[in-house]
């Protein structure tokens, strides 16, 4: 193979971190801890930041997403939704191109849930590239936390239709990255069988 594009290989990988860009990183990290700080995961009372911190694994070791932006993007995806951040507060610190991945992973809060699930459906084909790669990552973490943690009032019926309806979300993102969607189609089997 050639040797012209040292960003193709794993073994080049810190050679291309910038410092700036592992700063912007660090410090949205750090930013999502502030702002989680306290709320807790419904299913096991984990810490919050575990799923972000979830998602971002998964992008970069098994999406092997090596994008700053999208990795941004995805420590931060749940703040406008779930917390009082503000998109000024975020493009301010971040910059346009991960506030616009955060607003697209963002649901509209004011709209009634079953719309808000029916909209990440129709939604999720015109995400950009890094939202998409988010959202896929989200939906593992969220089909694994629906089964290994769910909530107390969840029966088997409410696990599958969830289930069902994180594989229709997931169809709208496929093509963007083969590994993660293998992951996906996994813990579907997985989570599938556990119920029968
Ligand atoms: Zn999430």
């Amino acid at each position: 193979m050639s040797q012209q594009n040292p960003g193709s290989a794993r073994s080049h990988f810190p050679e291309f971190i910038s410092m700036s860009d592992l700063a912007m990183f660090t410090n949205a990290a750090y930013f999502a801890a502030q702002k989680h700080r306290g709320q807790t995961r419904k299913g096991n009372g984990d810490p919050y930041i575990n799923h972000p911190l979830e998602v971002l694994n998964l992008l970069a070791n098994i999406g092997n997403v090596e994008d700053f932006n999208v990795l941004t993007a995805a420590i931060l995806h749940d703040t406008i939704e779930d917390t009082e951040t503000t998109k000024e507060e975020i493009t301010e610190r971040f910059g346009a191109e991960v506030c616009g991945m955060v607003l697209e992973l963002s649901d509209d809060k004011s709209l009634p849930k079953e719309r808000r699930k029916e909209l990440q459906i129709e939604h999720a084909p015109q995400l950009s590239r890094g939202a998409k790669l988010v959202k896929l990552a989200d939906k593992i973490s969220n089909i694994r936390d629906a089964m290994e943690n769910p909530p107390a009032d969840w029966d088997i019926r409410r696990r599958r239709e969830y289930i069902e309806w994180g594989e229709k979300v997931v169809a709208g993102l496929r093509g963007v990255n083969e590994p993660l969607e293998a992951a996906f189609d996994g813990m579907v089997e997985r989570a599938v069988r556990s119920l029968r």
